[in-house]
């Protein structure tokens, strides 16, 4: 079922969904389970499972010299969706991302994604390998989400790289990212707005967005794209505080800005277990305002850590 379905059968009741990372490579599928069972008390129509492009590590040799290796610290995607969708009859939603990936290794993937019975996925262009200073493309590969959206649509009307099937026609609903603080690479909000527009116009059905601390942003967002003619879904993003360390790193790694009143009351703290309850308390007022304000979905970015999003879903749902 798509998840533009799910929201239409909502009939205005905000929902639950949530994001999981891939376990690092070497740890079971347990700790997914694990990050999973304290939520589904809730239940979610869908859940996302997030990809990660191969970064490099280094190997030395005897010698001394250090060998660059190509390395995938979270692999295993797509298995995921599928143990989800098999143990919790949830969909699961993964994410597809540019990065790491020929045009035909898409279509590989998509094409299973299709034979397991996936109706979401959530297109994106991915993360740049931390060594990298920018995003670079993979060779035959895509350098925008904009062009791996038009290669899922493609698919959607029959048109594989190589072949056109009439008969074999995917079907994925396209979820796509948006900015409500625009993206860091973007000159103005602006500019980064017209790309998302061109995501709808080549089939988007649904946004997610990036995580905000200030929901005026999401609200002056969503009234940008509804006067702009976007009048599909927009998902908020969001993911609580745990940690005073998070005042530095959230706005350093995903450019994003926390409000006077959280940094303050963040900072006043004098545990950890404080800025816990802190971040909890403040993400609590920021759902209620969400739900107010008509958001189709609550979308909680859990690092696969399930419990501050459990108190927060506990007491609004
Ligand atoms: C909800 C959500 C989920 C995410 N999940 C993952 C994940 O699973 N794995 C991962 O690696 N990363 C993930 N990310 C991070 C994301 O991949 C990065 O933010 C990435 O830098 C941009 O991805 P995008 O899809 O928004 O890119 P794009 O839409 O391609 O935009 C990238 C930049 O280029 C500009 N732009 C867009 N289209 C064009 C074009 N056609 N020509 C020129 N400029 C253009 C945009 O304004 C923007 O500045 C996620 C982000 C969000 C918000």
């Amino acid at each position: 079922m798509k998840i533009t379905e799910h929201i239409t059968n909502a009939n205005g009741k905000t929902l639950f969904s949530f994001e999981l990372l891939p376990p690092v490579k070497g740890q079971s599928i347990e700790s997914i389970y694990k990050a999973i069972d304290p939520l589904m008390e809730f239940n979610p129509p869908f859940i996302d499972v997030t990809y990660h492009r191969e970064d490099y590590i280094y190997k030395q040799h005897p010698t001394g010299l250090l060998e660059q290796v190509s390395y995938r610290k979270r692999p295993g995607t797509v298995a995921i969706c599928a143990a989800i969708m098999n143990r919790y009859k949830v969909y699961a939603v993964p994410h597809l991302i540019c990065g790491g990936f020929t045009k035909e290794e898409t279509e590989n993937a998509l094409i299973d994604l299709q034979f397991l019975g996936i109706d979401n996925v959530l297109v994106l262009r991915g993360d740049a390998r931390k060594a990298d200073p920018s995003f670079i493309p993979t060779p035959g590969g895509h350098a925008f989400a904009t062009e791996l959206l038009q290669q899922v649509s493609d698919m959607n009307k029959g048109l594989y790289l190589h072949e056109h099937s009439d008969s074999n026609k995917s079907d994925f609903c396209i979820g796509v990212a948006a900015y409500p603080e625009k993206h860091f690479e973007s000159p103005n909000l602006k500019t980064d707005f017209n790309y998302l527009k061109k995501k709808v116009e080549m089939g988007a059905d649904f946004v997610v967005t990036q995580m905000f601390y200030d929901n005026q942003k999401y609200f002056d967002f969503v009234k940008m794209c509804r006067e702009n003619g976007i009048n599909i879904p927009i998902i908020p993003g969001l993911k609580p505080i745990t940690s005073a360390k998070q005042l530095i790193n959230l706005p350093k790694i995903f450019h994003i800005d926390i409000p006077e009143d959280l940094s303050e009351a963040v900072s006043a703290c004098n545990s950890e277990k404080e800025v816990k309850d802190v971040g909890i308390e403040f993400m609590i007022k920021q759902c209620r305002e969400l739900i107010e304000f008509g958001a189709p979905v609550l979308h909680f970015y859990t690092m696969s850590n399930p419990a501050p999003t459990k108190k927060i879903a506990e007491a609004i749902f």
